[in-house]
C-alpha cells in the first residue's frame, strides 16, 4: 500500500513538472490582443483600416502588372530581444538567441530544411519573402550592442496587458519601433506561446512577446516541448507584419491573402493532407503554414500572397514599416560606418527637380565615388571621379524620378549619406 501511494505521490510529482513546461496546444494571444487594443484605440483602429486599403491597393497593382511573386529587393530587420527572467532557465543563452535569427532567416527566405514536407499541390506557392533579421549591431544612442539585453524581474508571468514592455512594471523598455523589431522573451501565463501587436499601433507597445522556452531552432532547439524550433516567432513576427492566422480566426474565414485555401479553423498537431473543408478540395487546407496552430515541425511556408502582404509593409510611399529600410541598427559601429553628410558637406537644393549642389566645408576633394539608392536599398545612380579637385560638385539626377533617395559618398574608406528628395 505504502508503495502505491509512492507511485502516485511520484506520478503527480511528474505531472506537476511536465504542467509547467508542456503545452496542450498551440495558443497564440495576437486575436485577442489585437481586439482589445481596437476596442481601447480607435485611432488603432482607423490604422488598420488605412493600411489594409493601402496593402490592397499595392497587391491590387502587382497583380496586374505581374510583379506579385517578384519580390527582389532583401528587406534587413534589426532586432532587439528583451530576455526578462525570474529564474535561470527563463533567462536563455545567447546561443539559443542566434538559432532563433538563423531559423527566422531560413524560414523567411524558404531555406528551410523540412520545405521537402510540404505537400505538392502547394509547393509552387512556396515564397522566399526576401525579409531577413540580424540581431541589432548598435542601440538607439549608437553605441555597439549585441542586441540582447537581459533584464532581471520579480514578476513570476507576464500576460497580454504588457507588463513585459515596461521598465517600470518588471519589464523592459521598447527600443524605437521607426529602427528595431522589439522582441520580448518571457515567462507567460496561461499556457500563451506568444503574441504580436499588428502594424499601425502605439510604438511603446510595438513588436513580439514569447515564451522563453519557444526561442531556438531545428538544431538547437528551445524548451517547450512541441514548439520549440523557432516557429512561434516565425507565426508572431508574420502577425507584426500583418498577416492573420490563416483561417482567418472565424468558421471558413478570410485571412486577407488570395491563394491561401479557406478553412474551417485553427489545426493542432500535424494532420494529414489532405484535409477538406469549406468547399477547399481537393488539396484542402494549408496546415502546413507558419500562420495556422500546428506543432513547430509541421509548418513550413509562407505563401506568395502573403509574401506580397508582408512586404507591402516596405513600401517607399505607403509602407507603414518603411522607416526599418533606413535603420543602421544591422550597422556595426565603426569599420566602414557610413556616417551623415553633414559633417563635410551641404547638399542644396533638397528638394531639387534633379540637379544637386554638393559644397563640401573645407577640403577639396579628389578621387570620390557617388552612389543613389532608392528607398528599397537597390542602387539606381553610380559615378566615380578621379582626380577632381574643387570644393563643389554638381549632381545630376535628372534621369531619377521623383521620390527619396539616399545619397553615399565615398571618399577612401569613408562614407557620408544624405537624404535627398527629387521633386519635378
Ligand atoms: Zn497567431
Amino acid at each position: 500500500m505504502k508503495k502505491s501511494l509512492l507511485i502516485i505521490v511520484a506520478a503527480l510529482a511528474t505531472n506537476m513538472a511536465m504542467s509547467q513546461t508542456q503545452i496542450k496546444h498551440r495558443t497564440c494571444g495576437t486575436h485577442e490582443y489585437n481586439e482589445q487594443l481596437m476596442q481601447q484605440d480607435p485611432q488603432f483602429k482607423a490604422a488598420q483600416e488605412q493600411i489594409e486599403i493601402n496593402t490592397q491597393a499595392i497587391i491590387n497593382e502587382q497583380a496586374n502588372n505581374g510583379t506579385l511573386s517578384k519580390v527582389t529587393n532583401v528587406v534587413n530587420i534589426p532586432v532587439v530581444v528583451h530576455v526578462v527572467y525570474k529564474t535561470a532557465a527563463q533567462n536563455i543563452s545567447d546561443v539559443k538567441i542566434n538559432a532563433q535569427i538563423a531559423q527566422l532567416n531560413l524560414d523567411f527566405a524558404a531555406l528551410n530544411t523540412d520545405s521537402n514536407l510540404i505537400p505538392a499541390p502547394f509547393k509552387p506557392l512556396f515564397a522566399n519573402t526576401q525579409i531577413q533579421f540580424c540581431l541589432a549591431q548598435r542601440d538607439p544612442q549608437g553605441n555597439p550592442s549585441t542586441g540582447i539585453v537581459r533584464v532581471l524581474t520579480t514578476v513570476s508571468s507576464f500576460t497580454q496587458s504588457n507588463g513585459v514592455k515596461y521598465t517600470a512594471q518588471g519589464g523592459s523598455n521598447a527600443w524605437p519601433a521607426s529602427s528595431y523589431l522589439n522582441l520580448w522573451v518571457c515567462n507567460l501565463g496561461s499556457s500563451l506561446l506568444g503574441y504580436a501587436q499588428f502594424p499601425g499601433g502605439s510604438a511603446a507597445t510595438d513588436g513580439v512577446v514569447c515564451l522563453y522556452g519557444t526561442v531556438g531552432s531545428m538544431l538547437s532547439p528551445g524548451s517547450t516541448p512541441s514548439y520549440n524550433l523557432g516557429r512561434t516567432n516565425g507565426h508572431e513576427i508574420g502577425h507584426w507584419l500583418n498577416l492573420r492566422h490563416i483561417w482567418g480566426d472565424a468558421n471558413c474565414g478570410n485571412d486577407l491573402v488570395s491563394d491561401t485555401p479557406t478553412q474551417q479553423g485553427a489545426n493542432f498537431g500535424c494532420p494529414n493532407f489532405p484535409k477538406i473543408s469549406c468547399n477547399n478540395g481537393p488539396n484542402g487546407e494549408m496546415f502546413v503554414n507558419y500562420m495556422d496552430y500546428v506543432d513547430d515541425d509541421c509548418m513550413h511556408m509562407f505563401t506568395v500572397g502573403q509574401s506580397a502582404r508582408m512586404n507591402a509593409l516596405f513600401n517607399p510611399n505607403t509602407g507603414t514599416r518603411k522607416s526599418l529600410l533606413t535603420s543602421l541598427g544591422c550597422t556595426p559601429v565603426g569599420i566602414n560606418e557610413v556616417k551623415d553628410a553633414a559633417e563635410i558637406m551641404n547638399v542644396y537644393p533638397n528638394p531639387s527637380a534633379g540637379v544637386f549642389t554638393l559644397n563640401f566645408n573645407a577640403d577639396k576633394i579628389y578621387d570620390f565615388e557617388i552612389n543613389v539608392y532608392n528607398e528599397l536599398g537597390a542602387k539606381v545612380y553610380s559615378k566615380s571621379e578621379t582626380k577632381y579637385y574643387d570644393n563643389v560638385y554638381s549632381l545630376d539626377l535628372n534621369s531619377l524620378k521623383d521620390g527619396m533617395y539616399n545619397m553615399v559618398l565615398t571618399i577612401g574608406d569613408k562614407s557620408y549619406s544624405s537624404r535627398i528628395s527629387i521633386q519635378k
